[in-house]
């Protein structure tokens, strides 16, 4: 039996041929499917032509031949090269979602330095309390702004595969006390305990990438503040095993924060994705922190595992191969006294003063220079700038 939807094409054929009576030789070729009585459906393709027999007159007679094969062989040819061209079309539009976001985010970063820079000058030089106040909110928003524009510019160098790891010896403590410093300051605003847990067997001197390794657990450590209220956040590292020459830290960030439901869990590691909206819409946040995380420890051969119930806490956790640059055990840590003992560097301000001393200094951003030349003010040093590499080599040329 033909298919129904196929009738209309058949009977077109067939007026077609009728109508065409001056030219009735010629072969009228139609396809279409047939139903079997078995109910399944098969593609046919039908030659219709009207002849003279002898004996019999006019005749019209079709040959009919099953070509159900070749024409679903085709069907999936077409489709697969469909699928293709899809594909490569949403490649190409990644590619390019990924090239907008590295040079957005590279272009922004340059004037937020700027305005950071131009601001710090404020800082230094304004007594105005008011003042103050206004341009300690100006540098809050330019380093959240610019942490922000940092991870996107990681998440585009992972996305496109120019992430590498820069090895190389660093020292355990000192990681340990650049991440507490970086921790405490939110902890201690929101009134939660802060423990670090070091296991004192852990190598002193450790080789591997120092600042993976600290963008790694300050994003973890930075959201189990973020995302408590009330209660404590634990940093533990402890020696999970110890190879020939390298050591396995099993790392963990353990909160008594809001925690993540069930079924939100498959959704953490999504960039741009934030769970919760209720709970964490006041809370800044881009969502790429936990991608990137993720990538990076897959950039180091390891994994990160959650553990979490709903409205209870959380806990994340990995485990950090690194060499042993110095097998000589860390011993015990008092992370609070070492913290203290070693201020944050970067806040440190320039302390010596060298005036005779000539500086050149070259930036293509003349703002930069004003902000380079503004901060080193106090060192009394002689500064001259240059706005291009030319330039430089000929004031350096004509002072030498
Ligand atoms: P961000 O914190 O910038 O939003 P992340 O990628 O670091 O981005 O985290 C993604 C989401 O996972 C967060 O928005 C939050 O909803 C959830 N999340 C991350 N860490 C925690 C945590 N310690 N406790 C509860 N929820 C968390």
């Amino acid at each position: 039996m033909v298919h129904p939807e196929d009738y209309d094409k058949i009977q077109a054929s067939i007026d077609d041929q009728i109508a065409d009576t001056g030219n009735q030789h010629n072969m009228d070729y139609v396809v279409y499917r047939i139903i079997r009585k078995d109910g399944t459906v098969r593609w046919v393709d039908d030659y219709g032509h009207f002849a003279t027999l002898p004996g019999y007159g006019e005749v019209y007679y079709v040959f009919i031949g099953d070509i159900t094969d070749t024409r679903l062989a085709a069907e999936e040819k077409e489709r697969a090269e469909g699928l293709a061209l899809a594909l490569e079309a949403a490649e190409q539009a990644n590619v390019a979602k990924i090239a907008f976001l590295s040079n957005m985010s590279h272009e922004i970063r340059t004037p937020i330095t700027a305005i950071l820079g131009m601001n710090e000058m404020i800082q230094r030089e304004a007594e105005a309390p008011g003042i103050l106040e206004y341009s300690e909110n100006i540098r809050k928003a330019g380093v959240s702004l610019l942490g922000i524009i940092s991870d996107i510019l990681d998440f585009s160098k992972i996305e496109t595969g120019r992430m590498e790891l820069q090895n190389e010896d660093y020292s355990l403590s000192s990681v340990l006390v650049d991440l507490y410093n970086l921790v405490r300051f939110r902890t201690e605003a929101k009134g939660l305990d802060l423990e670090f847990s070091i296991d004192p067997s852990l190598p002193r001197i450790l080789f591997g990438d120092e600042i993976k390794v600290k963008q790694i657990i300050s994003n973890l450590l930075t959201n189990a503040a973020k995302y408590t209220e009330k209660g404590r956040v634990v940093f533990e590292m402890k020696l999970e095993e110890k190879l020939s020459d390298s050591v396995r830290i099993a790392v963990s960030v353990t909160d008594t924060g809001i925690g993540i439901r069930k079924e939100d869990m498959e959704r953490l590691f999504e960039p741009f994705d934030r769970l919760d909206p209720k709970k964490t819409r006041s809370i800044e946040g881009s969502g790429l922190g936990l991608a990137i995380t993720r990538q990076l420890l897959s950039l180091m051969g390891s994994d990160l595992k959650v553990e979490s119930k709903y409205e209870e806490g959380s806990k994340f956790f990995f485990i950090l191969t690194q060499k042993a640059a110095v097998e000589k055990p860390i011993g015990p840590i008092d992370i609070d006294r070492l913290a203290h003992e070693n201020p944050d560097s970067s806040r440190k301000h320039a302390l010596f003063t060298a005036p005779g001393m000539k500086l050149l200094v070259e930036d293509d951003t003349p703002m930069n220079l004003q902000v380079i030349a503004g901060l080193l003010k106090r060192t009394r040093m002689h500064i001259d700038v240059a706005v291009s590499g030319e330039e430089c080599i000929k004031k350096f040329g004509a002072d030498h």
